[in-house]
């Protein structure tokens, strides 16, 4: 391609990302005007990158029905104007109380969103009171999870990402199964899974990896330690990858020279419980009947109570996002929502296992992407 071939397609690409970008807001919008609110006050980063591209680790949105502003401070400026075109961009000095009332006294907003889970209360009240100092007629409206109920259902480019970031997870076990032996420490394994993740063009890790062998199995969120791993015990492996932004997920329970009885019966039980949530989570269906489904092979095997999570998180932006299967989930599966499925048995003392593979809501059902064998 020429030089000027080249020029036309990269303006295409770029054209094509704010498309997206522009949809994501009018659908934002919608969502923000159905709340009764003028506009909403955004901070996670996920959610400025979702949104306008942004991939500084500070600021903030204002989104309202004509207005999209990114507010951000000396270090992201530079950046923001390159990533988030069409969005108009505000450099600040001071904090979210000092320059939020002097912006928005002229935008004759009354009600402005903000998201609860991610103001602190001291914020909130600073906010307050320079409202009230000022005069302004604004009424601050606690939200949660709009933007997050919108990055739960995936693009088909921001499938493509996922999927790579799966690639690479699954690639990333191979090469930990080709040099976990009997004696190297859960620390040794942990590192050498992150080089081969790096290595592989992931952007760093998206969590610190989870070796965990014999009793520390047990803790479904253990840190690797300098312990060694010895034959027979159980070795939980969860770890992920990060390509532009997105994440994967994976847990595999390995045996090094096979399993003891009991551990043999835990992972098929904890298999089938897996195999069973994949085969019956349908679009439409509530995330707290999929929990079911996998706790109630559990249950049935006489292990409820040694399932004490829930069986899995939406992943994308960020590694654990909407939707949360759970028993006590209100959230519903619709097509395109991209998913973990792990249940797990945690016998304190002795050992755990977890299996664990993403899966995308497709055509109504559910499509694993994760390949890594079991
Ligand atoms: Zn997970």
């Amino acid at each position: 391609m020429g030089e000027r071939g080249l020029q036309i397609a990269e303006e295409l690409a770029e054209g094509k990302k704010r498309n997206s970008k522009m949809e994501r807001l009018r659908k934002l919008w919608k969502l923000i005007a159905e709340k009764g609110l003028d506009a909403l006050l955004i901070s996670p980063p996920e959610n400025l990158r979702y949104l306008a591209g942004f991939t500084g680790s500070s600021g903030w949105l204002l989104i309202s029905g004509q207005s999209a502003i990114l507010v951000t401070d000396f270090r992201y400026v530079e950046q923001a104007k390159g990533e988030s075109p069409g969005f108009e961009i505000i450099q600040v000095k001071q904090e979210l109380h000092d320059w939020l009332p002097r912006l928005i006294c002229d935008l004759g907003w009354r009600k402005l969103g903000f998201e609860s889970n991610f103001v602190s209360y001291e914020s909130h009240h600073k906010v307050s009171e320079a409202i009230k100092a000022k005069q302004i007629n604004l009424e601050l409206v606690p939200t949660a999870g709009i933007v997050e109920q919108l990055r739960s259902v995936k693009e088909p480019e921001e499938l493509i990402l996922i999927t790579k970031a799966v690639e690479l997870a699954d690639a990333a076990l191979e090469q930990a199964k080709a040099i976990i032996r009997p004696g190297v420490t859960e620390k040794e394994v942990a590192w050498e899974i992150e080089k081969d993740l790096r290595q592989k063009g992931s952007e760093g890790v998206p969590f610190e990896i989870i070796v965990a062998s014999g009793p520390n199995s047990a803790l479904p969120h253990a840190r690797p330690t300098d312990k060694t791993i010895c034959s027979g015990e159980p070795v939980v492996i969860d770890m992920g990858a990060r390509i532009n932004g997105y994440c994967s997920d994976l847990s595999r329970t390995l045996f090094l020279g096979g399993a003891n009885k009991t551990f043999q019966e835990i992972y098929n039980i904890v298999l089938k419980a897996q195999a069973t949530a994949i085969e019956g989570t349908k679009s439409k269906m509530l995330a707290s009947q999929a929990d079911q489904l996998a706790r109630t092979v559990i249950q049935q095997a006489g292990y409820g109570d040694a399932f004490g999570h829930g069986l899995g998180h939406g992943v994308g932006l960020a590694v654990h996002e909407s939707p949360r299967l759970g028993l006590s989930s209100s959230d519903s599966l619709v097509d395109g929502m991209v998913f973990t499925i792990e249940p797990g048995i945690y016998l304190a003392g002795q050992g755990g296992v977890r299996i664990e593979d993403m899966v995308v809501l497709e055509n109504g059902k559910a499509r694993v992407l994760t390949k890594a064998t079991k």
